[in-house]
Formats: C-alpha cells, sequence, structure tokens
C-alpha cells in the first residue's frame, strides 16, 4: 500500500492492493485460479426439498488441463462482475459496416492515426475520448446530447480533431456514418462505449432469478434471492463507493451462512422489492438502470442491517467533491483541485493512521 500515493493511483496500486488485501488475509490459497464454473445449479431440484435447502451443484473446468470438478455445496454466492459482456446500441446499419468495431472493455491503444467515433459520452467514452484525442486523427464522440457537462466541452474546445456530435443515424457499407442532423463523416473505427449486460450464463435457477432488461432479480436488497436462500451475489449495485459496500454485503452473506443473522420472511422480502422497483419507476428510472444506486444513504441503510460502520461524512464529502471538479475539469481534476481541507481530513481518520504506522494487517 502506498506505493503510488497519488489521490487517482494507477491499475498497478490497484492491482497491488489486491494482491495485499489477499496475502494479508489469508486468501490466495482459498482461491483457485484458472478455474472456470460452467454450471451452478440445484442438485435436488425435481425432488420435495424445501427450495432452502437444496444443494448446488458447481461444475468447473481447470483451463490448462481441461479437467472437468463437479463439486456439491451448501450455498454458492455469485461475484462474477458486470463488466465483460458489451452492451451494444441498435444502429441501423450496424451489420453492414466492414471496418473495425470495438467495445470499451478492450483496449484502445492500436488506434493511433484512426478516425474513430466514440459512441456514449458517460464516464467510459468520455475518459476514452480524453485520451485518444492525443493519439487519434480525429476523434467524433457521438451522445444523447449537445450539451454536454463544461468539463468535456473545454477540452473539446482545445482540440481541432474532437467533434461532438448528436446520435448516429446509420452506418453505410462505404465506411460513412450518418449522424440524425444529416451530417456524415468517414471513418475508421467506431469504438462503443456504451456498458455491459448483467449476464450469468453459468447460473441455472429455473427462473427464480433471471436478467430483465438488465435487472437483476428478484433480489432482497441486490443480494439475496427470496425463493433461494443458500444464493446471493456480490457486486451487483453500481454507482456507489464500490469496496466498502462489497465489504458489507459479504458480511452479510457470512452471517447469514454461518446461522449468525437470518433473512426476513419470503413475502417480506418481496413486499421490500416490490417497492423499490416501484419507487424505480415513480422517480423515471429505467428498468435496466435498476442497480444503478446513486444514494450514499443507500449504503448506510444496508450496513444498519448487519451493525456494519456508516460511511464517514468526509468520505461522501471527497467523493463528491471530486466529482463535481471532475464535471468542470475533465482533464485536470486527478491532478489538481481545491478541497485539501478535506484531504488533510482523510490523513487523520483511524484507517489512514494505522495504514501509515504499517499496520497492514489493520485494513479496515
Ligand atoms: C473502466 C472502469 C473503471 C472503474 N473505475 C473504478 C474506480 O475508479 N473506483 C471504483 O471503486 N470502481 C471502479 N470500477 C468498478 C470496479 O471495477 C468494480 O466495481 C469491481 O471490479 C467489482 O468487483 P467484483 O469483484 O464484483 O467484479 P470483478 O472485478 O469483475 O471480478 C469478477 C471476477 O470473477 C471472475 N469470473 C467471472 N465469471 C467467472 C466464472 N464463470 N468462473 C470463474 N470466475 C469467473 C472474473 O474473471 C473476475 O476475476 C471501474 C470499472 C471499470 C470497467
Amino acid at each position: 500500500m502506498g506505493r503510488d500515493t497519488r489521490r487517482f493511483p494507477g491499475h498497478e496500486e490497484l492491482w497491488l492492493y489486491l494482491k495485499d488485501f489477499g496475502e494479508v488475509f489469508g486468501l490466495r490459497e482459498m482461491i483457485r485460479f484458472n478455474v472456470r464454473v460452467e454450471f451452478v445449479g440445484m442438485v435436488d431440484d425435481d425432488k420435495d426439498v424445501d427450495d432452502n435447502m437444496k444443494r448446488w451443484m458447481v461444475k468447473s473446468v481447470e483451463k490448462k488441463t481441461g479437467e472437468v470438478i463437479e463439486e456439491v455445496f451448501d450455498a454458492v454466492v455469485v461475484a462474477s462482475g458486470h463488466y465483460s459482456y458489451p452492451r451494444l446500441p441498435s444502429i441501423k446499419g450496424i451489420d453492414l459496416w466492414k471496418r473495425k468495431q470495438l467495445h470499451s472493455h478492450i483496449s484502445t491503444g492500436c488506434l493511433i492515426l484512426f478516425v474513430v467515433v466514440v459512441v456514449g459520452c458517460s464516464m467510459s467514452g468520455q475518459d476514452i475520448s480524453i485520451e485518444l484525442v492525443e493519439v487519434a486523427k480525429e476523434v467524433h464522440l457521438s451522445a444523447k446530447s449537445l450539451d454536454v457537462p463544461p468539463g468535456l466541452a473545454k477540452v473539446i474546445s482545445k482540440h481541432h480533431n474532437f467533434h461532438l456530435h448528436r446520435e448516429i443515424e446509420s452506418l453505410e457499407e462505404d465506411g460513412r456514418v450518418i449522424f440524425v442532423d444529416g451530417s456524415c463523416i468517414v471513418a475508421d473505427t467506431f469504438l462503443y462505449c456504451t456498458g455491459y449486460w448483467y449476464k450469468f450464463p453459468f447460473l441455472e435457477s429455473k427462473g427464480r432469478v433471471e436478467v430483465d432488461d438488465n435487472r437483476v432479480g428478484p433480489l432482497f436488497e441486490h443480494t439475496f434471492s427470496p425463493f433461494l436462500s443458500p444464493l446471493s451475489f456480490v457486486g451487483i449495485p453500481r454507482k456507489l463507493i464500490g469496496f466498502p459496500f462489497f465489504e458489507s454485503q459479504a458480511k452479510w452473506i457470512a452471517k447469514l451462512l454461518s446461522g449468525k443473522t437470518s433473512l426476513p420472511s419470503f413475502d417480506e422480502m418481496m413486499q421490500s422489492i416490490s417497492e423499490f422497483y416501484l419507487a424505480r419507476e415513480a422517480a423515471g428510472i429505467p428498468k435496466r438502470n435498476t442497480h444503478d444506486i446513486c444514494d450514499f444513504n443507500y449504503s448506510d441503510k444496508y450496513a444498519d442491517y448487519i451493525g456494519f460502520p456508516h460511511l464517514e461524512e468526509w468520505r461522501k464529502e471527497l467523493c463528491m467533491s471530486a466529482l463535481l471538479n471532475s464535471i468542470e475539469n475533465l482533464d485536470t481534476y486527478r491532478d489538481s483541485w481545491d478541497d485539501d481541507d478535506l484531504l488533510q481530513e482523510t490523513l487523520i481518520s483511524p484507517n489512514s493512521l494505522l495504514l501509515r504506522k504499517g499496520k497492514r494487517h489493520l485494513y479496515r
């Protein structure tokens, strides 16, 4: 920890942090590397056994040897992430377009001197565009609205090769890209920054947990299946402070599986889920954004179920302050800010003091 001490450290630091975390807590020996889970399903599905008592068959494949391993478990926690299956837009001509089409989950290092169309103007689209504009011949960013955040508008105005467009009307076989306002360019490459699908291709839950328009459900508090309490999920919610939230999910699941707590009744869980869906609908949030939380209070409410600490005020303020800075100063917010007072508070927080004393075994 602390090798890259920048406020926004590089990805290598994050990797090292995870490696350290695994070692400090003795997790490495519990992880089977290079083993892919191919199937998870209930063993006693056809028998007259209570759904909550059913055991789980897990079939996995050892990547190097191809050996297939079949094991039976009492419970399954799905933590397979949700940044693997690209969500592509439906654009007229997308199948006819013969040139390169990539999604943001692929490295974009090969686009030097290309004319690139970046589709999608959320975090990935903005981040990738401002990096690409330094090396690509032209970057054409296609957004739902031309009314973009001021930080992005500033970057666009600084680069003659950076252009903002409305949505795409169609792609043509000869490489032309036609936008809804009738303007047209010829491009070499399409880079879709249009998000991801939740998918669990290995999971056979017989309809008890399904993905419908990117809503994974029904899940009580985005974590537990009311139908199958031994099946739980970590990491489904987005747009919250991830690490502490996922830790609180893991703690809740561990407490449940070790018999230290129990879930509300089936009816109560279903009621809570339907109230949540109704509230989202009333707020005009599309189904596909069901798991976009955007609310610090939710983390605290979740923590209260198991007595997990609330997010510290300084952490919430720091997060908001960095977010606002990024909206205004997209290309500089990682290196320049005016919230040093908040940063000082971070440095005197108990976590930070412990880390600086080198007590790595007391991470949280
Ligand atoms: C470009 C980008 C930038 C981000 N920046 C930030 C940031 O600055 N701060 C932040 O807090 N978060 C950030 N996030 C989000 C963060 O990466 C995720 O919240 C976090 O990785 C989720 O952790 P996870 O363990 O749930 O899933 P993952 O990190 O995706 O891990 C899932 C693991 O499951 C494995 N797996 C999947 N399927 C199988 C299978 N069938 N069998 C065996 N193993 C399987 C995968 O190989 C992977 O190792 C970013 C995400 C992206 C895409």
